[in-house]
C-alpha cells in the first residue's frame, strides 16, 4: 500500500498569527527582539477569544499560528490549541525552537490537543554549530529528537526555519542534509538576518555574494528531496533561475504595536535599481546592510517584466 501524501502548508493568507508569549529559554545570538522582549506584551486572552469568535462566525482563516518568542513556555498551550480547533481552525501551527518537542509525551500531548503543523527553528547542521548559536547545550539534539518523533505521526507536518547570518550561511547545505531523512518535513525556510536597527552591531549580517552559493545549494538540495522552499529577505536578482524561492509574504500577524516601531528601523526597500526593476517580491537592501557593505550597484541587476514572478506580498 502506498503512503499517504505529506500534508502541505496552506497559503499565507489562510493563516492568522498571534504572538502569545514573550519569554524564551534559548539565547540565540541572532535574536532580533532580545532588547524588547521584557516590554513587549503578548496578545491578551480577550483578544485571543475575539479572534476565535470571529473565526467561528465568519470562517475568515483556515489556520492559526501560535508564536512568541517561545510559545511552548505557556503551560496552557494545549488548552489554547483545543479552543482554536473547536472554533473552526482546521490547522494549528506552533512556532518553536523545538527543545520541548524532544520529550515525546509533550509532543504527543500537543498533537492530541490539535496541533498539526510544527514550525521549528534549526540554527545549525549539527550539535556543535546549532548549540553554538542558541547558546544552550543539547538544544540541537532535543529539537532533532522532536522532529523525528513528529515524523512518525500521521496528519502532522513540519517546517523548519533557519536564520541566515555570517555564522550560519556556510552551514545551509549541511542543515538540509542533516534533515534529509524526515518524511513529513514539507517545507524549509531560510530567513536572511536583519538586525531591527540601522547598524549591524552584532556583526551578523553576511554579504549576499558570500551567502549565495550556499543558499543556492540548499534550495536545490531541499527541492531535490521534495521539500518546498521559502527564502526571505534576499535580493531576487541574485537567485537567478531559483528566484521563485523568494517568498516574503507572511500571514497576518497580531503583535504588540511597539514591535512595528522597532521593525521600521530596518529600512527595507532600498535598492539603486528599484525604479527599473520589475520584481514585486524583493525587499531590496536594508539600512544595516547598506551601512556595512554599500549599495552593491554593480552586483544587483534589475529584473525585467518576463523574469519577475507575480506576487502581492507583505513582510511580517
Ligand atoms: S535589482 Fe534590487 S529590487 Fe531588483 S531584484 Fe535586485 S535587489 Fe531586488
Amino acid at each position: 500500500m502506498s503512503e499517504a501524501p505529506v500534508l502541505q502548508p496552506l497559503g499565507h493568507a489562510d493563516y492568522v498569527s498571534l504572538t502569545m508569549e514573550f519569554r524564551c529559554n534559548l539565547r540565540c545570538v541572532h535574536c532580533m527582539i532580545e532588547g524588547t522582549m521584557d516590554r513587549l506584551r503578548p496578545e491578551s486572552d480577550g483578544h485571543f477569544e475575539e479572534v476565535l469568535r470571529l473565526n467561528r462566525r465568519e470562517r475568515r482563516w483556515r489556520g492559526l499560528i501560535l508564536t512568541g518568542s517561545e510559545i511552548t513556555l505557556r503551560k496552557d498551550l494545549p488548552q489554547l490549541v483545543g479552543r482554536a480547533r473547536a472554533c473552526g481552525f482546521e490547522r494549528v501551527r506552533i512556532q518553536t525552537h523545538g527543545m520541548h518537542l524532544g520529550q515525546p509525551s509533550y509532543a504527543r500531548r500537543l498533537v492530541e490537543a490539535g496541533v498539526n503543523e510544527f514550525f521549528v527553528s534549526i540554527a545549525g547542521a549539527d550539535a556543535a554549530s546549532h548549540d553554538g548559536i542558541t547558546l544552550v547545550k543539547g538544544s540541537f539534539e532535543r529539537a532533532l529528537r522532536g522532529l523525528a518523533f513528529l515524523d512518525t505521526l500521521p496528519g502532522v507536518l513540519s517546517i523548519t526555519n533557519t536564520v541566515v547570518t555570517r555564522l550560519s550561511y556556510p552551514l545551509l547545505p549541511g542543515i538540509v542534509a542533516a534533515l534529509s531523512e524526515l518524511k513529513r518535513l514539507a517545507q524549509m525556510e531560510f530567513w536572511v538576518y536583519f538586525p531591527m536597527a540601522e547598524r549591524d552591531e552584532k556583526d551578523l549580517v553576511a554579504r549576499h555574494g558570500d551567502v549565495l552559493p550556499h543558499l543556492r545549494a540548499a534550495i536545490a538540495d531541499a527541492r531535490a528531496l521534495g521539500r518546498k522552499v521559502e527564502v526571505k529577505n534576499f535580493p531576487q536578482c541574485l537567485l537567478g533561475e531559483l528566484g521563485d524561492a523568494l517568498v516574503n509574504a507572511q500571514p497576518e500577524l497580531h503583535i504588540d504595536e511597539d514591535f512595528w516601531t522597532e521593525f521600521a528601523r530596518n529600512g527595507f526597500y532600498q535598492c539603486v535599481h528599484r525604479d527599473a526593476c520589475a520584481s514585486t517580491e524583493c525587499l531590496g537592501l536594508n539600512s544595516a546592510y547598506l551601512a556595512k557593505f554599500g549599495d552593491e550597484a554593480e552586483t544587483l541587476s534589475p529584473l525585467n517584466r518576463v523574469s519577475s514572478p507575480p506576487s502581492g506580498s507583505t513582510i511580517l
